[in-house]
């Protein structure tokens, strides 16, 4: 079918003439999308079955990776890409009269995730099949996913995400492996010979039913699964004792609330929004997930689950799916008969734990009462997991109050979701050596007291696949004409571009291409805002959500003192730029949302002021997400990562920029430390307080913002235009932003790391002039990116925590 073009496109026509009784002269691109869709997955079904067996047959350990959040993107093109069919499609269809961009962007993106934490777990999904390690993804098919942004009138404007509207072609429906969430209710305990059993009642049942997504490997005959639960009703249930079911619109009610737990995903990006729904779907994830893990690990060994932990081992991404600790308890007591003893040992052999953040605001923390109401046999567990390790601790510190209190899994009222996952699971990982650094020393350094053997770091990847290979083909071709093709199976050989570095024939190769990315972007810029811009210019990036520790009012306030600097001097020599941004806020988050507000107030006049010369622009693009991601980052000359240090565990877009070329202008936090060690001094601008600073400032005082502005000419004047409506908005519009600042001491020191901020700005600026060494240090970048492909990451998860091994499919 895609052994060659003329084959593909009998084989298209056919089935698109069969799917949608429609000659191809009058077909649709949606239709052939979809037509491609269902080839793809025919084609692949064969191997999805063959890996399936192989791994209900072999013995080999698996990896569950639990998360709420897997932000997939789109697979068209990467199905092809893995199935090493992508030229020949491209091929055909143009041949065809087709227009294969146009069918690409059919491909609504499956945006089940808000950021980095579900980028992640979906590049490590791809890492795990391109390997063939037997990893599979658990997830929620929530209904709508990321909200899509709208700016309007320069502010953002949330609509649903209703990326289900045209059937998602990847999944399949597998009701016959539903399983059933129970929720409420109350437990009986009855006591048989000496011995305590649990029996729930009155729950409300929840009918969990798996939608599969095949994880299709890189040229290997993997495809794992990514296993999204739906959430129910159960019809015609005997059990059902909760609700008088004959009364229709009560059944409507409970249908309605039911439905509610896969519904949304939460658009908070590092905060927790402490509602019930959100418990609820915590609890529905781990649950269904856990059960038909053990359905079917009960299938294959007749032996009982004392061994589970050989076999299997479950992630926890971040503290979300912690209830992984106190289900898992209690399915191998309740239900296998396990003594506390036997299944906290099963248990903590077999879950494991990704720490992502350290913000205060993220750590989740869920009251007592709701967690009883909704799960009163999970908190009962919980409950003693807490009393039993406080009882440890006290054999340990006797007497030391105030270290067991900071150390309890229940305190003050609440479950600390994140001592629940360290206590139980045998590995606590940070994602970039600074954040697990933090994490030992200071923020967790008391765990670490206890656990020391639990810690341990795993730098973030990103897979090269999509973001160099599918997003930058034809940097991926020159690489490959550089150095051969072996960096594909193998990334970190990309180092053997070290040599090009000083080649000018590369350099202007990378260059054109370069070029090329901006024009394809420029002109996506002008389709969407109207704004013409120079494609010469200097791109400088910031992409990522919108939050007040990521600063993009750092870079707002130095395009604003820049803007101030040609208006005062129209024939300033600096290289033209073009500042772009990308970014969603939290749609209770209002003071990000006056931070999109600002750039887009600023953006209408420096866009719209004939006297600069065009010498700057600023863009805000809407909607950013993972399909505009790709266009953006090729194009990008300047990788904006500009963290207050110590806040950002990790970042991954940093890694996406480096591997496509764009040099980075950041703060020493997260991996901007690794990707810094490895391009060395002079292929990255640093600047700013270090984290160390940071968080002596935070724990010393010292800083006062006013101060910066009584003294600092520039600083002020940019914070007065802020009240004074200089960019034409009323003076009341970013007051808050003014006043967040000066009253509330500038929390993550936008203006003491302004003046080094826009040092280094210049720094770009001389940097940029002198090309030869510019591309000279892109090549650099691009050499050392392959540290960052997340099939590094994968294997360290796979060596050092779970213990898996690839298995081969043929
Ligand atoms: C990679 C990615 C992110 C994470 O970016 P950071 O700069 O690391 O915060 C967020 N959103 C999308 C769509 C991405 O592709």
């Amino acid at each position: 079918m895609f052994t060659n073009k003329e084959s593909f496109k009998k084989a298209f026509v056919e089935t698109l003439e069969k799917k949608f009784s429609n000659r191809l002269e009058d077909t649709s691109p949606i239709n052939c999308y979809k037509t491609l869709g269902s080839m793809i997955c025919t084609h692949v079904s064969n191997n999805w079955i063959k890996t399936r067996k192989k791994y209900q047959q072999d013995e080999e350990k698996q990896v569950y990776y639990f998360s709420m959040e897997f932000l997939m993107g789109r697979l068209l093109e990467t199905n092809l890409l893995n199935i090493g069919t992508l030229e020949i499609v491209q091929e055909g269809l143009q041949e065809l009269g087709l227009d294969y961009e146009q069918i690409v962007d059919q491909e609504h993106d499956a945006g089940l995730g808000n950021g980095g934490l579900g980028r992640l777990a979906a590049c490590f999904l791809d890492s795990l099949a391109s390997q063939q390690f037997p990893g599979h993804g658990c997830g929620i098919r929530y209904k709508y996913g990321l909200f899509e942004q709208k700016i309007i009138e320069g502010n953002q404007v949330e609509l649903p995400d209703y990326w289900l509207k045209e059937d998602y072609v990847w999944e399949v429906r597998r009701s016959n492996e539903a399983v059933q969430v129970r929720f409420g209710g109350h437990v009986d305990i009855h006591e048989n010979d000496g011995k305590l059993t649990f029996h729930h009642k009155n729950y409300e049942p929840v009918l969990a039913i798996p939608y599969d997504v095949p994880i299709v490997g890189f040229n290997n005959q993997t495809v794992n699964s990514l296993r999204l639960w739906s959430a129910e009703p159960v019809v015609n249930d005997s059990n059902i004792q909760f609700a008088n079911l004959n009364n229709y619109y009560k059944f409507l009610d409970y249908k309605r609330s039911i439905e509610s737990i896969s519904e949304f995903l939460y658009p908070d990006d590092s905060h927790i929004e402490g509602k019930k729904l959100r418990l609820k779907q915590q609890y529905f994830l781990v649950s269904a997930g856990i059960q038909s893990i053990i359905k079917r690990y009960k299938e294959k060994y007749s032996t009982s689950l004392n061994r589970l932990h050989e076999k299997i081992s479950l992630h926890i991404n971040d503290t979300h799916p912690a209830l992984i600790v106190p289900e898992l308890m209690r399915i191998l007591m309740d239900d296998e008969g396990f003594s506390w003893e036997e299944a906290w040992e099963v248990t903590t052999k077999t879950a494991a734990y990704t720490n992502h953040t350290t913000l205060s605001e993220a750590l989740e923390k869920w009251p007592i009462e709701m967690i009883q109401e909704l799960m009163p046999r999970i908190f009962m567990i919980i409950d003693e997991i807490n009393e039993r390790f406080c009882r440890e601790l006290w054999e340990k510190y006797p007497g030391e109050f105030s270290r067991i209190e900071e150390l309890a899994v229940i305190a003050h009222g609440q479950v600390r979701m994140a001592h629940l996952a360290i206590v139980g699971s045998f590995s606590v990982n940070g994602v970039a050596q600074l954040h697990t650094d933090i994490l030992k020393s200071r923020e967790m350094k008391h765990f670490y007291d206890v656990f020391p053997e639990k810690f341990n770091n795993k730098t973030n990847g990103i897979t090269h696949r999509r973001w160099l290979l599918k997003a930058n083909p034809n940097l991926a071709d020159r690489i490959t004409d550089a150095i051969g093709n072996r960096w594909i199976d193998e990334p970190s050989i990309l180092t053997r571009l070290t040599e090009f570095a000083s080649d000018r024939e590369f350099q202007q190769q990378l260059k054109h291409i370069k070029y090329e990315n901006k024009r394809n972007l420029a002109n996506v810029i002008y389709k969407k805002t109207g704004v013409k811009i120079d494609e010469h210019s200097i791109f400088d990036v910031q992409v990522k959500r919108l939050h007040a520790y990521k600063r993009q009012l750092l870079n707002v306030f130095h395009i604003m003192h820049l803007y101030n600097r040609l208006r005062e001097n129209p024939h300033l020599d600096i290289v033209p730029r073009t500042f772009i941004f990308g970014a969603k806020a939290a749609p209770s988050y209002y003071f990000a949302k006056k931070i999109i507000k600002l750039i887009n107030t600023v953006a209408n006049v420096v866009n719209n002021d004939p006297t600069i010369n065009n010498k700057i622009k600023v863009i805000f693009l809407e909607n950013y997400n993972v399909s505009l991601a790709e266009k953006i980052i090729p194009a990008a000359d300047v990788s904006e990562q500009i963290s207050t240090a110590s806040k950002e565990a990790s970042g991954t877009g940093n890694m996406k920029f480096m591997m496509n070329g764009a040099l980075t202008l950041g703060t020493l936090d997260g991996a901007n430390v690794e990707i810094h060690e490895h391009v060395g001094d002079d292929n990255i601008f640093i600047f700013g307080l270090s984290s160390e600073e940071v968080l002596n400032l935070y724990s010393y005082g010292g800083y006062s913002a006013r101060q910066m502005y009584n003294c600092n000419e520039r600083i002020k004047t940019v914070l007065d235009q802020l009240l004074e409506g200089f960019f034409g908005h009323t003076d009341v519009e970013f007051k808050d932003i003014y006043y967040q600042i000066l009253q509330n001491n500038d929390e993550y020191f936008v203006l003491k790391d302004f003046d080094s901020y826009t040092k280094a700005q210049e720094h770009v600026d001389l940097a940029y002039r002198n090309e030869n060494s510019w591309y000279e240090k892109a090549i650099i970048n691009i050499a050392h990116s392959g540290n960052f492909s997340s099939d590094r990451t994968i294997r360290e998860y796979a060596e050092d925590i779970w213990g898996i091994h690839p298995v081969k499919i043929d």
